[in-house]
């Protein structure tokens, strides 16, 4: 085995304990699959307002941070526990104005809110005397720490010299704010060619000054260096292109149809009945017709343009109209207002063919995922989608656009149905194909799914990329 790295890893969600999508999975399942590999790797995420109202197993530790500001130091608590089924310790940085709140995101206050965040979890290593051999940055929120590092924390004597890895899992929100941050963050530097005048993109700071950088796939880090895919940032990321690297999200056991508590009925791939059930269970809750031998296409999805939401609501439409048969709908998400009323209006007019579940429910998603037969994901862009890897376990056969992950992770006509124009007619027609084939040869469609639930997303070759990641930043050194 290589050696066994000091590991810091941030993330603004962790699951289970704060999700909104892939990166709170990759927060809860990436850090147990390094510990596994004989790494001592420790996580911070923000005490959130579920933690601070108590959670099973959170306990508060007996340290403060005091972390430095401009306001001066600002007195913070810590409760530590573990992530679920594991020895991993997850630290939560407990500043109870800043993170004792309903949401997640959404205030004018975010990228101060992670500012402090990334701060205080530095000081956490210090307060624990655990210097680490690799800081792990993901996402805008915690790019402030591995811009921190790489200035002010030059001159900390404690903190100073440590490479970092940061890990992008959406371009799209990059976290810019106004250059006050610096002074509240106690950092002076110049300003980037990316940003603004007066203006401090996080996202930007993280690529330009990690040891190393990362992405979600081997295909969105080609795509972020085009100017198409690049959200403004595809120069920097060209700038440091050798530095850049893709590896695929892997899926944690969670994601197993043979033991997933939240199924009520449990199958493999040797005893599929269990989907049968599965499915009539499904109908039951969506009050659809029990019917067996018509397709039952599903989407679950946070209701954002990047998920290709434009060009679904036509194709659903025509779908129910019966544009290849008859067909069954069932969509589970939430979010932007106007993607809401699309499918809500879609749900009323196609009474009895489809339902629209308009909220998170992560309880509910593993029994769409294994009572229907086919999984929508046209998105726009999509660094790597989970989405479609657990619908392949499930033996749900997805329909994707090939971009960013999906590109690397479905086959067309292997394990699913691919197109590649950003339009209603090309997804139409991948639709059209996939429901030809469930319709017309059983045969295949049992190949196509086995296929899909036998595939290996585990995160095994995954984290090996990680650790090679570690190994080279830690070679490297710091800058
Ligand atoms: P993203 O990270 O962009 O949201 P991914 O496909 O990587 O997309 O991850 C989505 C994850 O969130 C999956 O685990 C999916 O099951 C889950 N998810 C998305 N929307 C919902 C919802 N409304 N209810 C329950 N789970 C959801």
């Amino acid at each position: 085995m290589s050696q066994s790295l000091k590991i810091l890893f941030l993330s603004a969600e962790v699951a289970p304990f704060a999700k909104t999508g892939g990166l709170g999975d990759i927060g809860g399942s990436l850090p147990k699959a390094l510990k596994a590999m004989g790494h001592d790797v420790r996580v911070v995420m923000p005490a959130y307002q579920n933690i601070e109202s108590g959670y099973p197993g959170v306990e508060p530790m007996p340290v403060r941070l005091d972390v430095p500001t401009n306001f001066g130091d600002i007195p913070t608590g810590v409760f530590e526990g573990q992530l679920p089924d594991s020895d991993v310790p997850i630290y939560f940085i407990a500043e109870w104005h800043l993170f004792n709140r309903p949401q997640l995101y959404g205030y004018w206050d975010d990228p101060y809110r992670f500012a402090f965040f990334s701060r205080a979890a530095l000081e956490l290593a210090v307060a624990l005397d655990w210097r680490p051999d690799v800081v792990h940055a993901h996402d805008w929120h915690t790019a402030p720490a591995i811009t921190w590092l790489a200035t002010a924390g030059q001159a900390h004597p404690f903190l100073n010299n440590i490479p970092t890895v940061f890990t992008i899992h959406n371009l799209a929100h990059q976290g810019k704010v106004s250059w006050d941050v610096f002074d509240y963050l106690g950092i002076q530097t110049h300003s980037l060619h990316e940003e603004a005048f007066g203006e401090v993109n996080f996202m930007a700071r993280g690529i330009f000054h990690a040891t190393l950088v990362n992405t979600v796939s081997p295909t969105y880090a080609r795509e972020i260096t085009t100017p198409d895919g690049g959200a403004g940032l595809d120069g920097l990321l060209r700038h440091r292109q050798h530095d850049l690297y893709g590896i695929l999200n892997g899926l944690d056991d969670s994601w197993n149809p043979a033991t997933d508590k939240r199924l009520v009925v449990n199958y493999d791939v040797e005893a599929m009945d269990g989907r049968l059930q599965n499915r009539r269970i499904l109908q039951e809750k969506a009050n659809l017709p029990q019917r067996d031998d018509i397709p039952l296409v599903a989407m679950i999805t946070r209701l954002d343009w990047q998920k290709g939401l434009d060009i679904t609501g036509h194709v659903i439409h025509q779908l129910m109209n019966g544009f290849a048969g008859e067909a069954q709908f069932v969509l589970l998400g939430t979010g932007e207002a106007h993607y809401e009323q699309m499918f809500a209006h879609l749900a009323a007019y196609h009474r009895g063919k489809m339902t629209a579940f308009l909220d998170y429910n992560a309880g509910f998603a593993p029994t769409i995922y294994a009572g229907s037969d086919m999984f929508l994901m046209p998105s726009l862009f999509e660094p790597c989608g989970l989405g479609q890897m657990i619908a392949m376990r499930y033996g749900s056969v997805p329909v994707v656009r090939a971009t960013g992950g999906l590109a690397d992770t479905v086959q067309d006509g292997l394990t699913g149905y691919v197109f590649t124009d950003y339009s209603a007619e090309a997804f139409g027609e991948a639709l059209q194909r996939a429901i030809y084939f469930f319709n017309t040869d059983k045969e295949a469609w049992r190949a196509i799914q086995r296929r899909g639930m036998t595939a290996d997303f585990s995160w095994g070759r995954s984290a090996l990329g990680y650790q090679e990641l570690y190994e080279w930043a830690v070679a490297r050194g710091a800058g």
